[in-house]
């Protein structure tokens, strides 16, 4: 085990364009540090997850419909190699590590440093609302509505728990109540979970929820039938396993713009490359406290991946994409990444570590 929890630094540029981050920090340290300045960089939308496992696996953030994956905004990584130099990778030194380093997983060397581009982003606007179990057809309604638009400063994830539904919703510019949201905002609310507030980009990841365990992940194109139908499979499902192992699980969707990748692609490319509109994008966290019920909570996860795709197929609405930050460790993210883009990707790797120390002994990067 290497204990690298100590490089955790923070620092930013004299001109405030690149903050230099270390791979121990966690997000939400690196987020107050650059609150004075007036600018974030593209991270977690949960503070207490690790910077270097995000970012090499690509990373969604807040920001990602407009600005891409966490990686497209990097300038530069410091790597330390398996066999000991150490060396950095930018787009004129070690182009190719450094496009592997955008997405392709912890396969090349331990990363100890980031150079992130900054955002002008301080003051933002967010709010997060419950709503009742008989408004989940119209949640995610409103959800596919939202994904018709065109603002790219307006995330929303909706995560459904049998009992309650959620959606958070953040636009990246002080302005109260964006019109972008319209469709969410007149649907009958339970109580609100977080009031509308204009805040920092700091003070919204402070209030951000909890870390859970996860589950297996799909993805599709916008179809709300398909929301529905799968929806539907989830919550039977769900329902059961709560009542036999009194597991809590969520259904969450969230989203990646077409123009995210579209700004990967003009920032040099990374190995996540894939060209279709907008991707939905289905995940669970489930939380339970017996080892030996382990299966069957895991069961509801793995069974609604498999309707995604059945139903997903059926319609022509799947995306044959899974994003490797979000698998589960018995999925395979690089076989559905495009194969010239693995093939690079196993060539840079035994370019920079022969031995293939890290897919041997260090292993979790699906290479
Ligand atoms: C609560 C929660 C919320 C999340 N939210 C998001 C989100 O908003 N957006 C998103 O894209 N993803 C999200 N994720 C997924 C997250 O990106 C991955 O779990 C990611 O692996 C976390 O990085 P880490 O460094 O903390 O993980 P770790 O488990 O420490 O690392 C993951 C892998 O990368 C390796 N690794 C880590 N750092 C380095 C390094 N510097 N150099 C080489 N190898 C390294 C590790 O050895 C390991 O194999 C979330 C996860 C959780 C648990």
């Amino acid at each position: 085990l290497i204990d690298l929890s100590r490089l955790n630094t923070t620092s930013i540029s004299t001109d405030h364009q690149i903050a230099s981050v270390g791979l121990g920090a966690h997000w939400g340290e690196v987020f107050n540090y650059l609150d004075p300045f007036n600018v974030t960089v593209l991270g977690i939308r949960i503070p207490r997850v690790g910077v270097g496992g995000l970012i090499l696996g690509g990373g969604i953030s807040h920001f990602t419909s407009e600005y891409g994956m966490v990686a497209d905004t990097l300038k530069n990584v410091e790597v330390v190699l398996a066999d000991g130099p150490i060396l950095t990778a930018n787009p004129e030194e070690d182009f190719d590590l450094f496009w592997a380093l955008k997405g392709g997983g912890s396969n090349f060397g331990i990363a100890t440093r980031f150079g992130l581009a900054t955002v002008p982003i301080k003051n933002i606007w967010f709010q997060s609302t419950l709503y009742a179990p008989d408004q989940a057809f119209a949640i995610l309604e409103a959800f596919a509505a939202w994904q018709g638009g065109d603002d790219l400063k307006g995330p929303t994830i909706i995560a459904l728990t049998p009992a309650y539904y959620i959606v958070g919703l953040v636009y990246a510019a002080p302005i109260e109540k964006p019109p972008t949201f319209a469709p969410f905002y007149e649907k009958s609310i339970l109580q609100p979970a977080v009031p509308s507030t204009i805040g920092t980009v700091a003070s919204l990841r402070e209030i951000i929820g909890r870390n859970q365990p996860k589950a297996p992940l799909r993805y599709v194109k916008v179809n709300v039938e398909l929301y529905r139908e799968v929806y539907s499979f989830w919550l039977r499902k769900a329902t059961e396993v709560n009542a036999a192992a009194g597991a809590n699980m969520t259904f969450v969707v969230q989203h990646i713009s077409k123009n995210a990748f579209e700004v990967g692609n003009k920032n040099g490319g990374n190995p996540l490359r894939i060209s279709v509109d907008i991707i939905p994008v289905w995940t669970s966290v489930m939380d339970w406290t017996q080892e030996s019920e382990d299966e069957l909570v895991r069961s509801v996860g793995i069974e609604t991946t498999a309707k995604w795709r059945e139903a997903g197929k059926a319609t022509g609405s799947e995306v044959p994409f899974i994003y490797m930050n979000d698998a589960s460790t018995d999925q395979d993210p690089l076989a559905s990444y495009p194969a010239t883009g693995v093939a690079r990707l196993k060539a840079i790797a035994i370019k920079f570590d022969r031995s293939g120390i890290f897919q041997t002994l260090k292993k979790g990067g699906f290479l």
